[in-house]
């Protein structure tokens, strides 16, 4: 038997206006239940460091303009950079990723996403914080590294409800300093109120029970913070040791590791003090790129961890194989 062209076209249209229609057919459940959804597995990874264990938990990501992102770059650069990287156009997604270390029979969460206060796109944090197997009410301790909304938020949703009831909050005393002074905020550009009432909307209720930290101190099993002034005037870096193994967390050292591993010399935006972030950025990829040290990253694609390699006059992000 043979058919003509308008046969066979009518004859799978009917084929599949039959399946559409049979929901016992497999094919067509199939597609009933992977069609509406646009939506992930939960985000969360872990690898170890020593015998310490690390889990990454994504909290989503945020998407802003390519212009004035870079303040010290002329935008054409820029965006021959984020050609080359593939980023949509014009535009940046910075995603967040919060880091679970079990070390030393302890919980601790370095930093903790945007809660209910960022993007719609973020704020994922608490949903894969639980799929990875984590209660909030168990976290021993919660590290702060800066207090950017993005870092702080997760502790406090609008409402005022704390997220780690129990644990204790650890925060760098010169990043205290800074935004607790209320000289400083009735100096601060209009602009930059926001932020300074954030901070305390976020810790006055706890205020009493901070527990604040210096560079050089010990914040957590095996963990040491290191100062890396420049971002925010507080900003600190960690490096977690086990077993002979070592892995640095640089918090916002870059923003995204595309444009600040590649160009070091470029500052953010956000950088409060571009050039003393600047010699922060520099000094940390060099000495991730020199010592061979695994890094994690908070605003690098997930789960945000690979090396540091020299090249040229920078660097860049090799990133591990997921396993
Ligand atoms: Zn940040």
């Amino acid at each position: 038997m043979s058919l003509n062209r308008r046969q066979i076209i009518a004859g799978a249209s009917l084929t599949t206006w039959a399946l559409a229609q049979n929901s016992t057919s497999p094919i067509a459940s199939a597609q009933a239940q992977s069609a509406p959804a646009f939506q992930q597995a939960p985000s969360f990874y872990r690898y170890k460091i020593g015998d310490a264990t690390i889990t990454a938990i994504h909290d989503g990501y945020g998407e802003t303009n390519l212009e004035n992102f870079v303040r010290n770059a002329p935008l054409e650069d820029v965006r021959k950079i984020a050609e080359q990287e593939f980023f949509p156009k014009d535009k940046v997604r910075i995603t967040f990723t919060q880091v679970v270390i079990e070390s030393g029979g302890k919980i601790t969460l370095v930093d903790t996403g945007n809660g209910d206060s960022g993007a719609p796109t973020a704020g994922r944090f608490m949903a894969n914080f639980k799929a990875a197997g984590f209660d909030p009410a168990k976290v021993d301790r919660v590290v702060i590294s800066h207090f950017h909304g993005d870092h702080i938020n997760g502790l406090r949703l609008k409402s005022g409800t704390a997220q780690f009831p129990n644990a204790e909050i650890v925060v760098p005393e010169p990043e205290w300093a800074f935004w607790m002074d209320d000289g400083k905020m009735a100096q601060a550009p209009e602009g930059m109120k926001g932020a300074f009432n954030n901070v305390r909307r976020v810790f006055a209720p706890i205020a009493k029970d901070l527990k604040f930290y210096k560079s050089g101190d010990e914040v957590a099993p095996n963990l040491i913070a290191q100062a890396a002034f420049g971002h925010t005037p507080g900003h600190m870096t960690f490096v977690l040791s086990s077993a002979s193994q070592s892995l640095m967390l640089v918090s916002d050292i870059t923003n995204h590791p595309g444009l600040f591993v590649r160009k070091p010399d470029w500052a953010v935006m956000f950088d409060m003090d571009a050039e003393m972030a600047r010699q922060s950025r520099r000094r940390v990829l060099d000495m991730l790129a020199t010592e061979r040290m695994q890094v994690a990253f908070y605003h690098a694609p997930f789960p945000a961890t690979g090396h540091i390699l020299k090249d040229g006059d920078g660097f860049r992000l090799q990133p591990v194989q997921w396993s």
